[in-house]
């Protein structure tokens, strides 16, 4: 039971360079296809903090705020770690209100980076669709909503906005990466996906999910969360689609 979260914690997904791209910076948020309804959904990542004491174990394993694990690391040792999902609760210093004497809301806060500093890969996916908010073990880009295929390539995206300046990228003559915000991102783009003859086709299927996407679904769940946090006689979420133990 519960096996996958003993195995070496350091390994985030990642896909074989002949398939698709690779780099290792990926956002603490990214737009993900809805594993119960296919429909856009937002994954965000969890942080954890390593546990520094054998005495704070039992705060964080009877906290409603935090989720215990034991890990281990690549050496074989086991730690203790204390998992925050942000994706639920919201930003780390609005929701964490009592810690053990040695640890801040901050050390819970996202890098700030456009990259994930933590290696795993557990988050929560939240999905306007169908209401699900639950735990989910991302698998890139297999997950990605922003995903085409183009003569057996995947081309994908995070997010709507990196989505955007691939397609701005791709239509454009100049090939200057820095001039987008997406600027590392689009460094890892597969020269099949730039060439003269893919252009037209691949920024016809980017505009068609495009279009059929989400126009800002960050802005649509906050708006969701704040309208139900108001109405008392409904959950925060739909939290009986959370899995007991997903994993
Ligand atoms: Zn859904």
């Amino acid at each position: 039971m519960a096996h996958s979260w003993l195995e070496p914690p350091y390994s985030i997904t990642r896909p074989p360079m002949s398939v698709t791209y690779n780099h290792n910076r990926i956002p603490d948020q990214v737009d993900v296809k809805c594993p119960n309804c296919g429909q856009q959904a937002e994954f965000e990542f969890a942080e954890v903090r390593r546990i520094k004491l054998k005495t704070d174990v039992e705060f964080f394993k009877n906290s409603n705020t935090f989720e215990y694990r034991q890990f281990q690391d690549s050496c074989g040792h086991y730690w203790h770690g204390a998992l925050y999902f942000a994706g639920f609760h919201g930003p780390p210093h609005s929701a964490i209100h009592e810690l053990p004497e040695g640890y801040l809301p901050g050390h819970w806060e996202h890098s700030g980076y456009l990259y994930v500093d933590h290696g795993l890969d557990i988050g929560s996916v939240r999905c306007l669709n169908c209401q699900l908010a639950a735990k989910h073990n991302l698998r890139w880009p297999v997950d990605a909503y922003f995903s085409i295929s183009y003569k057996h390539h995947v081309l994908w995206a995070f997010n709507r906005e990196s989505a955007c300046d691939l397609n701005n990228y791709l239509q454009s003559k100049c090939r200057d990466v820095f001039k987008y915000r997406w600027r590392w991102f689009l460094l890892h783009v597969p020269t099949v996906f730039k060439t003269h003859k893919a252009r037209e086709t691949v920024s016809r299927r980017i505009l068609r999910l495009l279009s059929s996407a989400k126009a800002d679904i960050r802005v649509a769940l906050f708006k969701s969360t704040i309208r139900k946090k108001s109405n008392h006689s409904h959950p925060k979420f739909k939290r009986d689609s959370v899995p007991h133990n997903p994993w």
